[in-house]
């Protein structure tokens, strides 16, 4: 990988707040990279730090291989797009993206081509003329991301750019972000709290807990193969059961869990017998049945629920523990209330820490 832009060991906290602890990260040239965590996790901290708007007490930042962790922000070959768009309430359309560009005294006939294209990139040819307030919310994302673009940044930081729009509208746009940063070849660091977000528009994920990276990998990683029970819940969702293992054989473990034993294919952690574990599972992967088999756990069904063409069975297993199965279509053959059994595939359980 041809790295971009590099956190080194960055350190920040507010008075006695850590709020970022030791966070390292290469990023590639003309990756999409997604920092995704729940509110409050250091996000934005780091985007700031990058941009320059905020001193680490501890670390460096590298840009293009330059130390730019003293750099005024003006310096930084970086550019913000913020959620609520920060356009010039009283600026057109063409004065708002054009602005950086007069800022910087750059030529007035390239000013001109480059807003053109500024536009064009983002679909909004021939809107020169409007005013904010003339504008849909997807409109004015538009330009504020026609602005960050225009002057051809090394990296473009991102901060929940898509957060203010309805859910049909933000779709719309991720496709048409993804698409126009594979186009330009622009680095993205990119913050959303949505997990569906991250999966559909990143080439590595970078998930967040407490000030830390929990880890970071492609979305297929992270959602099929979490290292943590915190990244396999916060990613997808995943069902987690505890057990203890009692026997390894094959690179597949053999797990004794309340109601029942099942199986999980061992991968980078190797598990002694005897160990207490924790699975996740996917709830796409967890199929039930009416019979018990030698890899299958006993569980009652406690509620069945029908949405968007999914089907949701939710479990209870015998210590407590809830457990979802969920398939496309009706399931007509269990019954809420009634004693089933849940069973998974050795590759789709997978051992994670706490
Ligand atoms: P969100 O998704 O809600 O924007 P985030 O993950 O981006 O959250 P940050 O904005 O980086 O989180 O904030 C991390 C923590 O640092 C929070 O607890 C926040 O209250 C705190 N914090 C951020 N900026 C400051 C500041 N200038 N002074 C004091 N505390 C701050």
């Amino acid at each position: 990988m041809d790295t971009i832009l590099e956190l080194r060991n960055i350190t920040k906290s507010f008075g006695k707040t850590e709020v970022l602890k030791d966070i390292s990260i290469k990023i590639g040239k003309g990756e999409f990279i997604t920092l995704l965590g729940p509110s409050g996790c250091g996000k934005t901290t780091i985007l700031r730090i990058i941009a320059g708007l905020e001193e680490p007490d501890g670390g460096r930042v590298f840009l293009n291989g330059v130390d730019v962790t003293e750099m005024e922000p003006n310096k930084r070959d970086v550019n913000t797009v913020f959620q609520n768009y920060a356009l010039f309430p009283h600026m057109n359309v063409e004065d708002n993206i054009a602005y950086g560009l007069r800022i910087r005294k750059t030529d007035k006939k390239e000013i001109a081509v480059r807003v053109e294209q500024a536009l064009e990139l983002v679909q909004l040819s021939g809107y020169n003329k409007r005013l904010p307030h003339e504008l849909s919310g997807g409109q004015k994302q538009r330009v504020a991301i026609a602005r960050a673009i225009v002057n051809n940044p090394k990296v473009l930081l991102l901060d929940e750019p898509l957060g203010a729009l309805d859910l049909q509208l933000r779709r719309q746009m991720q496709t048409e972000l993804k698409r126009l940063q594979k186009r330009l070849g622009i680095t993205f660091v990119y913050i959303t709290h949505d997990q569906e977000e991250a999966i559909n528009m990143s080439d590595r994920i970078a998930v967040m807990r407490d000030g830390v990276f929990e880890q970071i990998g492609t979305p297929a990683q992270v959602y099929d193969l979490p290292k943590t029970s915190y990244v396999a819940e916060f990613v997808g969702n995943a069902n987690l059961i505890r057990g203890r293992v009692t026997e390894i054989k094959d690179g597949v473990a053999s797990i004794e869990v309340a109601g029942g034993q099942v199986k999980a294919a061992v991968r980078d952690k190797q598990p002694a017998p005897g160990m207490e574990v924790i699975l996740a599972v996917r709830s796409e992967n967890v199929k039930l049945y009416t019979y018990s088999t030698q890899t299958s756990i006993r569980c009652r069904l406690k509620e069945i629920s029908f949405a968007g063409g999914m089907q949701k069975l939710f479990l209870q297993l015998e210590d407590g523990t809830e457990v979802v199965s969920s398939s496309f279509g009706m399931r007509l053959a269990f019954e809420p209330n009634s004693e089933v059994y849940m069973s998974f595939d050795a590759n789709h359980g997978v051992l994670v820490d706490l």
